[in-house]
């Protein structure tokens, strides 16, 4: 109704795993919430016109301004986007292209909260300029932080944005550290002393090193647990995945990488834990469903009925915890190198390893050749402590082929 306080959400990254969920969560809470009216304000794709069009033409009420981020898109879709449009209802509707229009929307004084959804490094200047514009940010996008951490901390404490975290155990530690800890109020809540990171294990989770290198890129991309975008998925069997939100947990929670553990729980009902000083241990459960965490961000601090199921309380839960495995898993070794180092390591790790994947799944190297490869292009770099994001940028860019480099490629 018309008294309800309108919410304008940018959606970075719609057409993706992330952006989906999101689009769902909005039409729930829209059929709920009694105090806020949410509106998918604007939203983004990368290649996938047609999947954007019909993701805001379902939404109601519906987008005023659509992205594509590839710049060529402008040509792919130079023939076919009126009549897509017209198709869709959407008359009317703005349609830029281009990343420099993910900034634009990010910033823009109508967006009350952006989603930053995109996947990998490039989602790091549309999160950075709504961090700059003072903007809640529910962030999907770990790969922001763990590129540029220190800057984006800095950007956030200057503006006085809200970063609340998308990923399902930063949300579980947020959750369970209480509402001081990354917004800000009058209570502070005590400083944890362990952040206890689950992780599922992914697909390879009982494999030997052996078994792993010869692991198919089907078999990696069959996540047990989680239904998620390639990257990600990839990036969970090869646990580099892990390693990223240790580095996004660190940044994010501003806490040292020795305060930061990770057990395997191969259920992903116990989406994180929190340990204090006196011992005691919180941890956070629910369902594998990003729409939890994925509305928490977007209501915080009110907590509303969702859209994914309740833990199911009439059957038997076995749920298993074991110890992380940083042998046959050497991505989380490196993760916690990683986030102990800080400097341009996390942007040339992030780099290699998003590189690294690109091949893989191209079947150009083998699977075990992505984390070894990360820690050869880290070793192969000058370390430096606190680089400006040119720098930072530059890294990436060096970083990417020095991967290829190393595959011959
Ligand atoms: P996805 O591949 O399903 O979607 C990625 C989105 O980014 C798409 O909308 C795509 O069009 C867009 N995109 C791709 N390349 C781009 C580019 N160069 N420039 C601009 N946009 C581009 O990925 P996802 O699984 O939804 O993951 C998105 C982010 O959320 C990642 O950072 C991931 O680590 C994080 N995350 C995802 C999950 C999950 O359950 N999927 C859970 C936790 C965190
Ligand atoms: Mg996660």
């Amino acid at each position: 109704s018309s008294n309800r306080k309108v919410q304008n959400v940018a959606v970075l990254g719609a057409t993706g795993s992330i952006g989906t969920a999101t689009a769902e969560v909005i039409t729930h809470l829209n059929q709920t919430d009694t105090e806020s009216e949410w509106r998918m304000w604007a939203a983004s794709g990368h290649r996938n016109l047609d999947g954007l069009m019909q993701i805001a033409a379902a939404a109601d009420p519906g987008p005023q301004w659509l992205v594509m981020s590839d710049p060529e898109s402008a040509k792919t879709f130079a023939d076919t986007r009126k009549d897509l449009i017209a198709s869709n209802n959407l008359t009317g509707i703005r349609l830029d292209y281009g990343s420099d229009a993910l900034i634009e929307v990010a910033q823009h004084p109508e967006v009350d909260v952006v989603v930053a959804a995109i996947v990998g490094r490039a989602g790091l200047e549309s999160t950075l300029a709504a961090v700059e514009a003072g903007k809640r940010v529910a962030l999907a996008n770990k790969e922001t932080l763990v590129v540029a951490g220190p800057l984006v901390r800095r950007a956030m404490q200057a503006s006085g944005a809200e970063i609340l975290p998308v990923d399902s155990e930063h949300s579980a530690i947020f959750q369970c550290m209480g509402p001081a800890t990354i917004a800000g109020s009058d209570c502070p809540a005590p400083k944890p002393k362990k952040l206890i990171l689950t992780a599922s294990g992914g697909p390879f989770r009982t494999w030997s090193k052996q078994q792993m290198q010869s692991a198919t890129i089907e078999s990696a991309l069959d996540h047990p647990t989680w239904d998620m975008g390639p990257k990600i998925t990839i990036d969970s069997a090869t646990m580099m995945n892990k390693a990223l939100e240790i580095i996004e947990a660190r940044w994010l929670f501003d806490l040292p990488a020795d305060a930061i553990e990770v057990v395997i729980h191969p259920q992903s009902i116990i989406h994180s834990m929190v340990e204090f000083d006196d011992g005691s241990v919180l941890a956070q459960l629910s369902p594998p469903d990003m729409k939890l965490p994925i509305q928490y961000a977007l209501t915080y601090p009110r907590r509303l009925p969702c859209a994914s199921p309740g833990l199911d309380r009439g059957r038997q839960w076995d749920l298993t915890l074991e110890v992380a495995d940083l042998e046959r898993f050497p991505g989380l070794a490196l993760g916690f190198e990683v986030a102990a180092a800080g400097g341009t390591a996390g942007a040339v790790v992030n780099a290699a390893n998003e590189e690294a994947v690109g091949l893989f799944l191209d079947g150009q190297i083998r699977f075990t050749d992505i984390v070894s490869g990360c820690r050869d292009v880290l070793a192969n770099h000058t370390h430096e402590s606190d680089p400006p994001l040119a720098r930072l940028l530059e890294l990436d860019r060096w970083a990417r082929l020095e991967t290829r480099n190393r595959f011959k490629l």
